[in-house]
C-alpha cells in the first residue's frame, strides 16, 4: 500500500473524473489524501480518500487577477496561485509522508509541490493534453500579435513570479510550458488518443485511458419519474460559462409546447424566476445529475466542455456543441468531424436553428451512429480501470512502495 498525495483545483470539471481514479486507488489498497475546495469535500470524502481543502474564494481571486485575456496572463494567474496553495498544502500534510503525488494538469501547483516534496509526480489531465510545441506556437502567436506595450508588462510580471517562487520555495519554474501544463514523467489523459487532437504526436509518458467515468455523489434532487420511459433532449453549458439568461430563454423559443421533454441544467449564476414562464415539457434545475440523465437523452446540447462531451459520447447521445471559451471550440471541433453532431455558434443563434440543427441530427442516424462507434470506443478505452493500472505499472516500473 502506497500513500498518494492527490492536488487538484476549482473546478468540477477538473474533479470529475478523478471520482473513478481515486475509489479505483483506494479499492486497490492505496490510501490517498485529496486537496481540493471545500464545495467537493462530500463528493470526495465519499471516494473513501481523507480530504483536506484550500480557500476557493483566495484561490479563484489570485487566479483571476493574472489577467484572463492572453494566455500568459493565465499562467500568470496560476503562479499567483503559488502563494495560497503551497504554504496551505504544506501546513496541512506537515509530519505526513507520501509515496507520490498525482496532480491537476493546470490547477493546484502540482508540479511546484512535487519538485519541493521531492516525490515522484504523476499528472491528471482532464482536457486535451498539449505538447510543448504546439504550446510554443500558442505563446508566439501572443508575442508576435499582441503590441509589446501590453505584451512586455505580462511578460515581466512572468519573470518575476518565476523568480520568486524559487526564492520562497526552491522550486523551478524553467518555461511558461511548464508553468501552465505541469508535465510530469507519467500524464493520465482522460481521452482516447482517437480524440485528441494530433494524438499520435505524444510519447509514451501520455496515457490515453479514455473518459473517467464513474457513479458520483451528486447535490440536490431530480424526479426520475419525469423522463420514465421517455428520451430527453439535454441542455446544458456546464459550471463555468453558464450565465446565460438569453440562452435558456432562446432553448424556451426554440422546444416550447413541442413533443420534446426537455431537462434543462441552468447553474447557479441565472435565478429560474430570470426566465420568464417555463414551458410544460421543460424540467428546469440549477443542477442535473448529469451522467445519470445522459443514460436516456437523444440529444445532448452541450458548451462543449471536455467532461460533458465525453460523457455524452460515452452514452451515446449526438451533440449539438455551443462552444463559448478555452478548449471548447476545439472540442466542437473535433465532434463535428467525427460525424457525432453538429456546432453552433452562441452569438449569432436563433431559436430557428437551434430547433433545426436539432431535428437534423435527430433525423439523420449518420449522427446517433458515429455517437455510438465513439460510446464503444470510449467504453473499450478503460476509463479509470486503465488509468490505476497505467499508475500501477509505473509506480512499480519506479520501484514505488509503500
Ligand atoms: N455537471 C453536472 N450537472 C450539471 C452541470 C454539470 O453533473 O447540472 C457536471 C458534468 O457532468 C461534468 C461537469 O459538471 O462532469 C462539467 O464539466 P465540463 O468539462 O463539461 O465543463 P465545465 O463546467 O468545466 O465548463
Amino acid at each position: 500500500m502506497a500513500r498518494v498525495l492527490f492536488i487538484n483545483g476549482g473546478s468540477e470539471g477538473h474533479l470529475n473524473p478523478t471520482v473513478g481514479v481515486v475509489q479505483e486507488l483506494i479499492s486497490r489498497g492505496e490510501e490517498v489524501v485529496y486537496f481540493c475546495i471545500e464545495a467537493f469535500r462530500e463528493r470526495m470524502e465519499q471516494t473513501g480518500a481523507t480530504v483536506r481543502t484550500f480557500d476557493d474564494q483566495k484561490l479563484i481571486k489570485a487566479f483571476i487577477s493574472g489577467g484572463r485575456e492572453h494566455v500568459l496572463q493565465r499562467i500568470n494567474g496560476l503562479l499567483l496561485t503559488a502563494d495560497i496553495v503551497i504554504p496551505d498544502v504544506l501546513e496541512q500534510i506537515q509530519g505526513n509522508r507520501f509515496d507520490y503525488i498525482i496532480h491537476d494538469s493546470m490547477f493546484g501547483c502540482g508540479r511546484l509541490l512535487a519538485q519541493i516534496l521531492k516525490i515522484p509526480a504523476i499528472s491528471s489531465c482532464t482536457s486535451f493534453a498539449q505538447t510543448q510545441a504546439s504550446f510554443d506556437d500558442m505563446l508566439n502567436a501572443f508575442y508576435s500579435n499582441v503590441p509589446a506595450e501590453i505584451a512586455k508588462p505580462i511578460h515581466d510580471q512572468y519573470e518575476s513570479l518565476a523568480k520568486s517562487v524559487k526564492e520562497k520555495y526552491g522550486a523551478d519554474v524553467r518555461s511558461p510550458y511548464e508553468a501552465f501544463c505541469n508535465p510530469a514523467p507519467l500524464t493520465i489523459v482522460y481521452t482516447t488518443r482517437e480524440f485528441q487532437p494530433d494524438g499520435e504526436a505524444f510519447d509514451r509518458t501520455y496515457k490515453f485511458v479514455g473518459p473517467s467515468i464513474s457513479s458520483r455523489h451528486a447535490p440536490g434532487s431530480f424526479d426520475f419519474s419525469a423522463i420514465h420511459g421517455k428520451h430527453p433532449i439535454y441542455i446544458s453549458l456546464g459550471t463555468v460559462f453558464n450565465r446565460a439568461a438569453h440562452f435558456y430563454k432562446l432553448c424556451f423559443e426554440a422546444f416550447g409546447n413541442t413533443d420534446h421533454t426537455i431537462v434543462l441544467s441552468i447553474g447557479n449564476k441565472v435565478q429560474l424566476s430570470e426566465l420568464g414562464e417555463v414551458p410544460d415539457n421543460f424540467i428546469v434545475q440549477s443542477y442535473v445529475p448529469q451522467t445519470e440523465v445522459l443514460k436516456f437523452a437523444k440529444l445532448f446540447i452541450t458548451h462543449g466542455g471536455m467532461n460533458s462531451t465525453h460523457e455524452g459520447l460515452y452514452y451515446g447521445a449526438p451533440l449539438l456543441v455551443i462552444p463559448q471559451s478555452a478548449d471548447q471550440p476545439l472540442i466542437a471541433r473535433q465532434v463535428a468531424e467525427l460525424g457525432a453532431g453538429l456546432e453552433l455558434q452562441m452569438h449569432s443563434l436563433t431559436a430557428h436553428q437551434l430547433r433545426e440543427a436539432a431535428d437534423l441530427v435527430l433525423s439523420q442516424s449518420s449522427y446517433k451512429n458515429a455517437a455510438e462507434r465513439m460510446s464503444d470506443s470510449f467504453r473499450q478505452s478503460g476509463g479509470y480501470r486503465q488509468a490505476v493500472d497505467e499508475i500501477f505499472e509505473w509506480t512499480r516500473g519506479s520501484s514505488i512502495s509503500g
